[in-house]
């Protein structure tokens, strides 16, 4: 849940999401002053706009509406669903998303592999394979029980990693590996 900032007066500044930033909708900065007051002491006095001069050094990007409302920020609509909240779990359970992987992206990188499989790996880590999961995150009107095995659903993990046909395919593929070392 966020809020969205109309007349500011039931939003603290510090401590409650406000900011539209998806990342972090909590201002970072923490002096005294900012803690005890509300959104609305930011604003000129009649509650139209903001105090520019206040906010010229805090804040980069500010919305501003007539009410003080709670939405749920995964959804344009703003309403809750738990098509998006699912989705926002998937996304954080993904590490491959996160930046701080930098040095195993590069590792990536410098697998020599033609482009296309290197292009392959970088969008079945990040979530951009047509599988059916995703499709039907997509709104494409699917079933997305693996069609292989129907054990379970076609998530990109499934399909390349524990689909019976994908770890037949890994076996081959590294008992082939190991026999041409011997
Ligand atoms: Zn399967």
């Amino acid at each position: 849940m966020r809020w969205r900032v109309g007349s500011g007066e039931k939003i603290s500044i510090v401590g409650q999401p406000w900011l539209m930033d998806s990342h972090n909708p909590f201002i970072t900065s923490n002096s005294k002053v900012l803690r005890k007051n509300k959104v609305c002491s930011l604003m000129v006095s009649d509650h139209r706009g903001w105090d520019e001069d206040i906010l010229r050094d805090l804040f980069n990007e500010i919305d501003h509406m007539e009410h003080d409302t709670v939405y749920w920020s995964k959804e344009s609509s703003g309403n809750y669903s738990v098509r998006s909240a699912y989705r926002m779990l998937r996304a954080q359970m993904n590490p491959w998303r996160q930046e701080d992987n930098a040095s195993l992206w590069r590792k990536i990188w410098k697998i020599k592999a033609p482009p296309k499989i290197l292009n392959f790996v970088w969008r079945s880590l990040t979530d951009c394979l047509p599988t059916l999961v995703i499709l039907q995150r997509k709104n494409v009107y699917v079933e997305s029980v693996c069609p292989v095995c129907s054990r379970e659903e076609e998530s990109i993990a499934h399909i390349l990693v524990t689909c019976p046909l994908a770890k037949l395919c890994w076996q081959v593929f590294v008992h082939g590996y190991l026999s041409s070392r011997d």
